[in-house]
């Protein structure tokens, strides 16, 4: 069983397809079950209309799938995730603002932060005081570590060492929503017995703190196949940017959407595309 998983908070474009693609391939080949999980979770950005279109773009695409899930609408699994961890002291509330922690460190490479974890050295007395201020709760990275012990996944059927240490103290409940990418997505996969994930390489270290999650949650642990990113002209990542044009686009301009996804399949990509590991 594998699943396709977008955020409905935009359209989606080429690289969604050739992700979603692969995924039910995955499946269809093996007499699966393709299901199709919404990722909702940030109400903020989440959008009626981009669900309505990645369920017609999926119909445009030939993909068939399985009734959606909503994440919006599991958030009591979620906050039960998170209550097993605390009850264990894994997790702690972090009062920080995003400029704080911007600011007590240089410029990443890219993408998030790690977390330098100031709220972790918080009192009891300080975290009282200041509990009814607005916080998230962050995973105790090395206190998990030490507990889980070595992990591995296999990915395309290779072994391969949990390392989830590099990415510090991940946020396992937002502000926001209660819950996060990271936890939702372990707590989902095991729930809706995904037993292949199928999804791009970008997603590659998000795995090592997925395999942490489900050792601390006691959940299985899918086999992994991360597959190649498709590039835009410039080498990059495809995004927005680029301004391919989206699914919602193509399909309105008449294009056979099963054509399209057969030649994503056989590798013939929209001019100036390719594809590579991250
Ligand atoms: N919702 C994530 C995204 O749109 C993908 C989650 C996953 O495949 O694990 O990037």
């Amino acid at each position: 069983m594998t699943r396709f998983a977008p955020s409905p908070t935009g359209r989606l474009h080429a690289g969604h397809a050739f992700s979603a693609v692969r995924a039910h391939d995955f499946a269809a080949s093996r007499g699966g079950r393709f299901l199709l999980r919404i990722e909702d979770i940030d109400q903020g950005r989440s959008r009626p209309e981009h669900v309505a279109t990645i369920l017609a773009d999926l119909v445009w695409l030939g993909l068939d799938h399985e009734a959606p899930v909503f994440q919006s609408a599991r958030r009591e699994r979620y906050a039960a995730a998170l209550d097993t961890l605390r009850a264990r002291g894994l997790v702690y509330r972090c009062f920080c603002t995003r400029a704080e922690i911007a600011a007590s460190q240089g410029a990443p490479h890219g993408g998030e932060p790690v977390y330098p974890g100031t709220c972790r050295r918080l009192d009891a007395a300080e975290v009282a005081a200041r509990a009814d201020a607005p916080h998230c709760w962050r995973l105790d990275m090395a206190m998990a570590v030490a507990l889980a012990g070595p992990l591995l996944w296999h990915d395309h059927g290779h072994p391969v060492a949990a390392m989830p240490a590099a990415q510090g103290d991940v946020v396992l409940a937002r502000k926001d929503a209660g819950t996060s990418y990271h936890l939702a997505v372990t707590v989902d996969d095991a729930a809706q017995g995904v037993s292949d994930v199928v999804r791009g390489i970008d997603l590659f270290a998000a795995t090592h703190v997925h395999r942490l999650l489900q050792a601390l949650l006691g959940l299985p642990t899918p086999a992994y196949h991360h597959h190649p990113l498709l590039l835009g002209p410039d080498g990059e990542r495809l995004a927005k940017r680029h301004g391919a044009p989206t699914l919602a686009a193509l399909r309105e301009a008449g294009e056979d959407g099963r054509a399209f996804a057969d030649a994503l399949r056989e590798g013939r990509l929209p001019t100036g595309f390719s594809t590579a590991n991250a």
